[in-house]
């Protein structure tokens, strides 16, 4: 590597209003800034996508090892200091950590962080919209896959759909702006709702994000021929809805966006056929405080050992800021470039391993 990267801004513990806009990320060594960090709050979930979670059985974390909001919020203010202004809670379902909204009060408190996200499959939302709301929390994604009961039951295991759709109405009556809806595209499964999502979306006034199927993590029964590419949706939706308008953002947002006849937007995330590693500025820190630089990295970070046993702020922020400085990965990109594909980790290897599986991860 040419030259060591600039050092993160040195920041003193508690002095987070002060460094606010103050903070130059960390870059890696293809110069990508260390800004957003995807937070799972737990490996548990009350669904079981196809896709995801398609086993009987499950290895879960060690409850002891499990991060206290306390732990969690040392860590973040470790990574604010190294750069991270963007913050998404994921899981597994976040939704079923127990007192979830005071981790999102005292996030909410890091004038640090730009953007409090979580994504959700809904289940539990339409409980708990208005409290994670006035906790604090900016932005909410729901996963949603299809508009038919009976698919969703085959897709989740759960008779969930009726819940979902209460939670998205639920988010928008809770103030949410701008709602995302996620959905994983797979042929034979879902492909032939995108018109319907489409159109659900623009009645709830939310923005739909169509994700290609990815082979990471649990998606031990992932194949080439069932990923629907970003190419073939774009000809799908343009044949029903009239030519599509690339936004052309140029941000590292994971979604390329697009604009139909009439104005409503649509997203669409393609790790698959055309990733975008280039701009990648997102890591991942698991429930129990492994911290990972790509979704498809197969080695972490252990946060929660060096916390654990007193590393103070500076050092935590430090620790980051020289791995982050470091690092190279370009999974998806790898990925494509390798051809041949397979699932990515075989079901032993999981098994062994949890921290593999995208639940752990948070997606
Ligand atoms: N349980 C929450 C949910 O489903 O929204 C949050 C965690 S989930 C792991 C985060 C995201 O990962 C979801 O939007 C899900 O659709 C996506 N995901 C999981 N497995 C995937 C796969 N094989 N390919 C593409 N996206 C996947
Ligand atoms: Fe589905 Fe999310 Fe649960 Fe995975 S973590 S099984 S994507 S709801
Ligand atoms: Fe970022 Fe890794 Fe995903 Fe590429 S594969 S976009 S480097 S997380």
């Amino acid at each position: 590597m040419a030259g060591a990267p600039p050092p993160a801004v040195a920041a003193q513990p508690g002095d987070t209003d002060a460094i606010m806009g103050a903070v130059t990320p960390v870059r890696d060594a293809l110069d990508r800034p260390l800004r957003s960090l995807r937070l799972s709050v737990t490996d548990r979930c009350n669904l079981r996508c196809q896709y995801c979670m398609p086993e009987e059985e499950y290895v879960w974390l060690p409850r002891r090892d499990i991060l206290t909001f306390e732990e969690i919020g040392a860590l973040v203010d470790a990574f604010t200091d190294a750069g991270v202004d963007r913050v998404r809670l994921t899981g597994g379902e976040p939704l079923l950590r127990t007192n979830l909204p005071d981790l999102i009060r005292l996030l909410a408190g890091r004038t640090a962080l730009q953007d409090l996200a979580l994504t959700t499959n809904g289940m539990l939302l339409a409980d708990q919209a208005a409290t994670l709301r006035e906790a604090g929390l900016h932005r909410l994604t729901v996963s949603l896959d299809t508009l038919r009961a009976d698919r969703f039951r085959e897709l989740t295991r759960f008779d969930g759909l009726r819940a979902v759709r209460a939670g998205i109405a639920a988010a928008t009556e809770a103030g949410f702006a701008n709602v995302k809806l996620d959905t994983v595209v797979i042929r034979g499964v879902n492909d032939d709702e995108l018109i319907d999502l489409l159109a659900y979306a623009g009645s709830v006034d939310a923005e739909v994000r169509f994700i290609e199927y990815m082979d990471v993590g649990g998606a031990t029964r992932w194949s080439t021929r069932d990923v629907v590419s970003r190419a073939e949706m774009l000809r799908v939706i343009g044949a029903a809805r009239g030519p599509v308008t690339s936004l052309d953002e140029h941000t590292s947002a994971p979604a390329d966006r697009f604009r139909l006849p009439g104005g409503q937007t649509f997203g669409i995330i393609s790790s698959t056929t055309e990733p975008f590693c280039r701009a990648c500025d997102r890591s991942r820190l698991t429930a129990d405080g492994l911290w990972y630089r790509c979704l498809y990295a197969r080695t972490g970070t252990d946060l929660r050992q060096p916390l654990r046993a007193g590393a103070s702020r500076a050092d935590l922020g430090d620790l980051i800021g020289s791995i982050w400085s470091e690092r190279r990965d370009r999974g998806a990109e790898l990925r494509l470039a390798a051809g041949d594909r397979q699932p990515l980790i075989p079901i032993e290897t999981l098994q062994r391993e949890p921290h593999l599986e995208m639940h752990t991860r948070g997606g």
